[in-house]
């Protein structure tokens, strides 16, 4: 399978291109599709397997379909991230794959000022990606909505349990949209992730690679 099967944009199949990338990861084959039948995923899958782009190529394919919408209230999508650094990283691909395109993004981590992440979410912004406590510091101040996410990420959410964001992301997933696309990522399925899949997560397509 190539990407151009996948069905995806022609300017995201452009920045593919860009990057070198000849064909689709094991785990792009696999999720793309499903997420771009908009299914919800549950994807068991480390590091350096093409996790990132398996969620932000169909992302961006949905943001650029929907650009005719009327103008959004809220970001469209949020994907949170245990560290301040792979949220960076996810923020870097995500501008990577959007290059020829039209999409906003605010990096909401930790160690960072609040004043600039405010200012752009209230710019309006497509993708929030944050770390879980900066993103409740700015919930808790009124700063941030998210009743127009349709599309959601958790990203290394072993991690985040390691970390003790399980609260957090419980009460991030209660402001949500109940009517929205959810995806989950972790390297390892402990009990307490399997059991957070089952509460967030609708039928999922159940990927491992
Ligand atoms: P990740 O698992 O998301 O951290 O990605 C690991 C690395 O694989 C990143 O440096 C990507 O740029 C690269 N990558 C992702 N998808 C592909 C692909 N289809 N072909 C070649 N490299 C890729």
């Amino acid at each position: 399978k190539t990407f151009k099967d996948l069905g995806l944009a022609e300017p995201i199949l452009r920045a593919v291109e860009k990057e070198g990338y000849e064909n689709p990861t094991p785990i792009q084959a696999d999720v793309i599709p499903a997420l771009m039948e908009g299914k919800d995923v549950l994807g068991i899958a480390q590091t350096g397997t093409g996790k990132t782009a398996a969620f932000v190529l169909p992302l961006l394919h949905w943001i650029r379909e929907s650009k005719d919408r009327p103008v959004k209230r809220g970001c469209s999508a949020l994907i949170l991230a245990p560290t301040r650094e792979l949220a960076a990283q996810i923020n870097e691909s995500i501008r990577t794959y959007s290059r020829f395109m039209q999409c906003s993004t605010a990096l909401v981590v930790g160690g960072a000022r609040p004043g600039p992440q405010i200012q752009a979410i209230a710019r309006g912004v497509d993708i929030i990606v944050a770390t879980p406590g900066r993103l409740m510091d700015h919930m808790a101040a009124g700063k941030v909505r998210l009743d127009f996410v349709e599309s959601f990420v958790l990203d290394e959410a072993d991690q985040m349990l390691d970390m003790g964001f399980m609260p957090a992301i419980r009460k991030i997933v209660a402001a949500l949209p109940r009517d929205r696309q959810t995806v989950l990522l972790s390297a390892t399925m402990p009990k307490p992730i399997r059991a957070l899949a089952q509460d967030i997560l609708i039928d999922p397509q159940e990927i491992s690679v």
